[in-house]
């Protein structure tokens, strides 16, 4: 039964997300946007704090003293944690996503060595590495196309893999303790067997790590370079033991990029409704808001249902990829509709609705883009056809075969 009332456990830790939100996050915000030395700036003491209520390790399984939280319950406390700010709660749930890799994905070596050491120390973030200077969405596409997907290489010698390659614009490198990278493991195979994902520590030898990216949106949300000349990582790091398997993009990335959408889309929305009413322009903009009100609550009924499938062992890949899409399509009219609600303050620095613009662009280039989700819902569509019809309410990816991405 799909039940949209939030359970006792949820009220409480949307309770401790709203109470932390307010009184550490938002004194800090708008400094850490304005920041001209983003590493220097990182707000490490937040992350400190946020460790001590549980906000960094929210889904760490029980038996590694997690609270094991589910998807749906993260949408409860991003929707606080990113009221305020997105880009401190985005740092905060990276985490969340990459932790359930290992501890779903990962070998039990791999979650004995890994998920206690970033429990115990509060400095603890993790990152995910594909995106390369010369491979971006070319890794994402749902079949092997020629050349196409990662360059950075690992080469097997004896018990090691050899990795040699740069990565960029990749999310905590320059904070990052534990890196899941992504190499290339054979080249002579298309992208979807030939990549494979290592997890590496950040001190291991011939890692190097270069600029910080310098973005308009997500300020405080660091993305860098990296370098691997030459690093030689056990085989006992190679993810799940196997090769052919970079699992750490998917259901959980759509989900969560979605709900990043809905609440900068929201806090836009409120900032335009309370700006027009003390204008006392709200019945010349009220056409206006109501648009932007109604496609907030169609964000989230589309990322509310696909949430509550993925957690109920129903995954639905097309749907999760839809609400991704929709949810940072709207996210951006929303932000842009709230900003002209505001006529010429609405330029101004000291007023946040421009951030939320500015962090409401970045959202469709995150993870796979816009143009490449759709690619991957058309072959959906294209396997659904070909079986006789579009799925029908309630089936799941998993029932009707699918496509794959
Ligand atoms: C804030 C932020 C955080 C990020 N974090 C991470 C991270 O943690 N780890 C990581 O590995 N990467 C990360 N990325 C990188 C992100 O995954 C890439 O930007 C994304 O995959 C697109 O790659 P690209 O920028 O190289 O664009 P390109 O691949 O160069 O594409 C440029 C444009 O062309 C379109 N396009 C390209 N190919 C096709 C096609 N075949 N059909 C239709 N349209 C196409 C794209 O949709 C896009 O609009 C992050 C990016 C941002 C902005």
């Amino acid at each position: 039964m799909l039940d949209f009332e939030l359970s006792e456990e949820q009220l409480t830790w949307q309770k401790i997300a709203r109470d932390f939100a307010e009184s550490e996050i938002r004194p800090i915000a708008e400094r850490l946007d304005r920041s001209e030395n983003l590493l220097a700036d990182f707000p490490w003491e937040l992350i400190k704090k946020g460790s001590k209520l549980g906000l960094r390790t929210l889904s760490l399984p029980k038996k590694y003293g997690g609270p094991d939280l589910d998807m749906l319950t993260w949408l409860v406390i991003i929707d606080e944690l990113g009221y305020v700010d997105i880009a401190c709660s985005k740092i905060f749930s990276q985490c969340w996503k990459l932790s359930r890799t290992i501890a779903t994905v990962g070998t039990q070596y791999q979650q004995e060595r890994f998920l206690p050491a970033f429990r115990d120390d509060d400095t603890f973030l993790l990152a995910g590495a594909q995106t390369e200077p010369e491979s971006g969405s070319d890794s994402h596409l749902p079949y092997d196309a020629p050349d196409a997907g990662v360059r950075l290489s690992a080469v097997r010698d004896g018990d090691h893999y050899v990795l040699n390659g740069r990565k960029h614009f990749v999310s905590h490198a320059p904070v990052a303790k534990l890196l899941n990278i992504t190499a290339r493991t054979d080249k002579t195979v298309g992208t979807s067997v030939g990549t494979s994902s290592f997890l590496v520590p950040r001190d291991t030898p011939g890692m190097s790590f270069g600029r910080v990216h310098d973005k308009i949106g997500f300020r405080a949300y660091l993305q860098g370079e990296i370098n691997c000349d030459n690093v030689r990582v056990p085989v006992e790091n190679l993810l799940g033991g196997r090769t052919g398997q970079t699992s750490y993009r998917g259901v959980a990335s759509n989900i969560e990029l979605a709900v990043y959408a809905v609440v900068v889309a929201r806090a836009a929305l409120d900032a335009a409704t309370k700006h027009a009413k003390q204008q006392g322009a709200y019945s010349e903009v009220a056409s206006m808001l109501a648009g932007m009100y109604k496609d907030l609550q169609a964000s989230r009924a589309i990322l509310w249902r696909s949430t509550w499938m993925a957690v109920n062992r129903k995954p639905d890949r097309s749907l999760t990829m839809s609400a991704k899409v929709f949810c940072t399509e709207v996210a951006v009219k929303i932000c842009v509709a709230a900003l002209e609600v505001f006529g010429e303050d609405g330029l101004m620095r000291e007023l946040p609705i421009q951030k939320y613009v500015r962090d409401a662009v970045a959202l469709p280039h995150m993870d796979a883009t816009n143009p490449i989700n759709k690619l991957k819902i058309t072959k959906f569509l294209q396997a659904w056809i070909g079986e006789g019809r579009l799925p029908e309410w309630g089936q799941s990816t998993a029932q009707v075969g699918g496509a794959g991405g």
